[in-house]
């Protein structure tokens, strides 16, 4: 090696492609994970799947739900779920709770189509369902893809009623129309965010009207009967009730090599993944080990279920109480003290619109797991920017563990911004910093990540709870 190539070599930062120089046994781990990983996508659409799906896999993996825990003792593995749309789950550590905790938070709602309340009406004999889109998604892209329908009524009673129809191939989908470009010109003129409305995202539900014709609105009537006869709910129902359509796509590989997945709900369903994953492998940690998977992150971490809630200082308060380290200061401290990491995605570079990249900053997939020391818009605004103590904890944990990462922010200066729960556990008083996964196409019906660094994401989770 020449002296200025060694020399290079020791004074440069360069982000290299994880792919190279690994051994076989370690690829065959990364597409295994990866495999997991799209099964469990596939039975994952919407938050609440994503809480019911992991409480199993922890479940399986001998947690107990904290309310059936009298007294915990380091290596106890619990969890509690917070209105079936967030859940919590630790592994107790031999230190003192006050001493701070490991936490890893991720979010499993991501952008969707949600119903309206009153969503049924009929038009020229088409049944169809008025909607309400939920976070950030580029109109257009959501119209003339299949749909699934997820969620849940609930009737007065209490009665709870589970709805999934579109994933079996044998069910039908659902679908919203955009108009044929043969009679566009008008819309094609208009803005790309105008192109197809809000209240243009209405549901094609059905077409053949109910057998008496001596009503009206047959067409909508036989869609409620039929809603009826499988579930026993009627119009009004809906008014209680999260009725979520989602792409009815399965995650698949993506790329001649397989080196790519492309799935809905990626972000932030990754970052769930592997950051419950990596909690698996804990066994009595030093410190308290803590995964939390929230709800409302798309439309600003609010809500019973977001990541604002004191919910999650519920969780912590049972923690203390039944390992009898509760004092009325205990909570700020065990806070304070706490360091954690947001896990969410980040912007990969795309190089279909290399113009909305700044080349030195952005991620690249299969550069490993993301860095992000702040987020915000503009001038860092909403950012809670980490400490750069808190980077460089997360930088020994990594190295240590083998992991690449790759320090990034979303997109060039002024060109948009976006922020995550980060600021939410920095205002609790605990250092935070984001790292996760990179996405081209975020907030699509099909984003993209590399399997390589969804691997390094779990590993390096994992090496987060150590510590
Ligand atoms: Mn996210
Ligand atoms: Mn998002």
């Amino acid at each position: 090696m020449s002296e200025g190539k060694e020399l290079k070599e020791k004074l440069f930062n360069v982000k290299k492609n994880g792919w190279e120089n690994q051994s076989d046994e370690t690829l065959t781990e990364i597409f295994k994970f990866a495999d997991e990983y799209m099964y469990y996508l596939n039975s994952s659409k919407t938050e609440k799947e994503i809480v019911s799906n992991s409480k199993e896999i922890l479940i399986k993996n001998g947690f107990i739900d904290i309310e059936q825990k009298e007294t915990l003792e380091a290596g106890d593995k619990v969890f509690y779920v917070n209105h079936g749309r967030s859940l919590y789950a630790a592994v107790i550590g031999e230190e003192p709770r006050t001493n701070g905790m490991r936490i890893i938070a991720a979010h499993g709602d991501s952008p969707r189509i949600d119903l309206k309340q009153n969503p049924f009406y009929e038009d020229s004999e088409i049944a169809m369902l008025k909607t309400h889109y939920y976070g950030g998604i580029k109109k257009y892209q959501w119209t003339n893809i299949p749909l699934s329908m997820h969620g849940t009524v609930v009737k007065p009673n209490g009665e709870r009623i589970e709805i999934s129809i579109g994933e079996n191939d044998i069910d039908p989908v659902f679908t919203i129309s955009d108009l044929l470009p043969h009679l566009a010109a008008e819309q094609m003129e208009r803005k790309l965010k105008d192109g197809v409305q809000g209240e243009d995202l209405n549901i094609l539900m059905g077409s053949i009207p109910y057998s008496d014709d001596t009503v009206t609105e047959r067409v909508k009537l036989n869609v409620l009967d039929l809603l009826n006869q499988k579930y026993g709910i009627t119009e009004v129902d809906f008014i209680s009730s999260e009725i979520e359509f989602v792409p009815a796509f399965k995650a698949r590989s993506l790329g001649l090599d397989y080196s790519m997945v492309g799935a809905y709900g990626q972000d932030d369903k990754v970052c769930c993944y592997t950051a419950l994953r990596g909690l698996l492998n804990i066994e009595t940690p030093k410190k308290t080990a803590v995964c939390v998977l929230t709800d409302k992150e798309e439309v600003g971490f609010n809500g019973v279920t977001g990541m604002c809630t004191l919910r999650f200082e519920d969780f912590i308060h049972e923690m203390l109480d039944k390992k009898s380290e509760n004092t009325p200061s205990a909570l700020q401290r065990t806070f304070t003290k706490s360091k954690a990491i947001s896990a969410d995605v980040d912007a990969g570079y795309d190089p279909n619109y290399p113009s909305a990249f700044e080349r030195n900053n952005t991620s690249y997939i299969g550069k490993g797991i993301t860095i992000v020391k702040y987020t915000g818009s503009r001038g860092k605004s909403g950012a809670s920017e980490a400490p750069s103590e808190m980077v460089a904890e997360l930088r020994r944990i990594y190295e240590n563990a083998g992991v690449k990462y790759q320090a990034c922010e979303l997109g060039k200066v002024d060109k948009g911004g976006g922020g995550t729960i980060a600021l939410t556990l920095a205002n609790r008083g605990m250092e935070v910093v984001d790292s996760g996964v990179p996405v081209i196409g975020m907030h699509s019906p099909y984003e993209i990540t590399s399997k390589y660094d969804v691997y390094a994401a779990y590993k390096g989770y994992e090496a987060f709870y150590r510590g």
